[in-house]
């Protein structure tokens, strides 16, 4: 654990500075003031009367952006709040959250987003953007005043949780996000095929007896969506890709032109559908976790540039909520306390790609895919950073967690590679409790 006082003038000194425009990452010292960065050399130390933050064994990175998160706040408090759910992000090692609008009341009027806005600068966890609601409620019908969502603060559309059904209603949101230069953020999942599914459909769902949703239950819905933002000129994001057939619509469309962006989830890349064999509810995600052709594609997706980004799509449910059977829990774990360290432990590692490339992953990809600031390391930049320690291991403790709701798979996991804590905007906030 790193014992830093909090000081507003003071060098990092010594660290690996993964900086995602560079070719590598080098060892440098970087100089942070008034909660910028003032100064970055290539030096493992530099003559200095500031107070000296001594980083030698560390990883030095631009804080994550995670543009997926579910932060329950309005409505469903008993899960996260926007204070436990910035909590959680810092601890991840984010200095930056985009929070989902399927909350109750949904995010579909400014004065929610308002709300939200104030909360998260009081509490000052992180940085919070906000999606707006696509229809009003979410119910796939009426489109929002994007407008007025813009002017409060919205910084993307989207009704994640569900796909917007009506091919028209879509055509006229595309439209007016466009219009307002704001991202449309697709759940594609078409809910006939999906209905009352559990899992993925394949040899796992059928010798478990659960009911198994199609690859083709996602493909269908990206293949409508990249054909509305073709015919709109409109920015489609498409939110946790899970399957490798989405993969190739998605290059496919990227190459032919079309403004569409990916993002795919830690748990998607890393787990597949074998593990429902232990009837976790933990493990019960929408998308279903798939098998491990499309995690391959997956992986290729994100290094080939296809899938943009890796976002959490942290969902945190109550134990109460998960603790039922198989059929009657909700979909979703929480993610964004592991994702940093299962990636880096079940990727990194491995071979499969190196630190830097994940960083990329996790900071200047994401900012870049949502048209969002941060995500870079360079002079006059907010000091948003993340310290990491690449060879701690350690071990998951569910009384680590700092999210309101335990519902992760990963208590007990073992992982190499560890976030010491994040500076916002050279504020310094450590991720280790103790
Ligand atoms: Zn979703």
């Amino acid at each position: 654990m790193i014992d830093w006082k909090d000081k507003r003038e003071f060098w990092i000194m010594g660290a690996r500075i993964a900086d995602p425009s560079a070719e590598r990452m080098r060892v440098g010292s970087v100089c942070v003031q008034r909660g910028a960065i003032t100064e970055i050399v290539w030096q493992k130390s530099v003559d200095t009367d500031l107070p000296v933050l001594e980083a030698e064994r560390f990883v030095l990175a631009p804080g994550f952006v995670d543009v997926h998160a579910h932060l329950r706040e309005p409505g469903y408090e008993e899960k996260e709040t926007i204070e436990t759910g910035t909590a959680a992000a810092a601890a991840g090692g984010y200095t930056a959250v985009l929070c989902m609008a399927n909350t109750n009341p949904a995010i579909d009027d400014p004065s929610v987003v308002e709300y939200l806005a104030r909360r998260a600068s009081l509490v000052g966890n992180c940085r919070l953007y906000i999606a707006g609601a696509l229809t009003k409620g979410l119910g796939g019908e009426i489109v929002n005043e994007y407008g007025l969502l813009k002017h409060a603060g919205v910084s993307a559309l989207s009704d994640d949780g569900r796909w917007v059904t009506n091919s028209q209603t879509m055509r006229t949101a595309l439209e007016y996000a466009g219009q307002h230069g704001l991202p449309v953020i697709s759940h594609c999942e078409d809910s006939f095929l999906a209905q009352s599914a559990l899992m993925n459909e394949g040899y796992h769902s059928t010798r478990l007896g659960l009911r198994g949703e199609p690859a083709a239950a996602e493909e269908i819905a990206v293949s409508r969506d990249i054909m509305l933002a073709a015919l709109t000129g409109a920015h489609l994001h498409v939110a946790h890709v899970s399957t490798a057939g989405s993969v190739d619509l998605i290059r496919r469309a990227k190459k032919r032109g079309v403004r569409v962006t990916a993002e795919a989830t830690p748990h998607h890349l890393t787990l597949d559908d074998s593990l429902l064999e232990s009837y976790d509810t933990n493990l019960k995600v929408q998308p279903p976790l798939r098998g491990r052709k499309d995690i391959d594609a997956l992986r290729a997706g994100l290094l080939d540039g296809t899938i943009d980004c890796v976002a959490t799509d942290h969902a945190p449910h109550t134990e109460i909520d998960k603790d039922v059977e198989f059929d009657e829990a909700p979909p979703g774990m929480i993610g964004l306390e592991t994702a940093f360290a299962q990636l880096h432990t079940r990727l990194v590692k491995t071979g499969v790609v190196d630190l830097l490339d994940l960083v990329r992953f996790l900071t200047v990809r994401p900012a870049e895919a949502l048209e969002l600031p941060g995500g870079c390391i360079k002079k006059e930049a907010p000091a948003d950073l993340v310290l990491i320690d690449p060879e701690e291991e350690w071990t998951f403790d569910r009384a680590l967690i700092r999210s309101r709701s335990k519902n992760t798979p990963l208590v007990g996991a073992a992982f190499t590679g560890r976030v010491q804590g994040i500076f916002l905007e050279g504020k310094w906030r450590s991720a280790i409790m103790g």
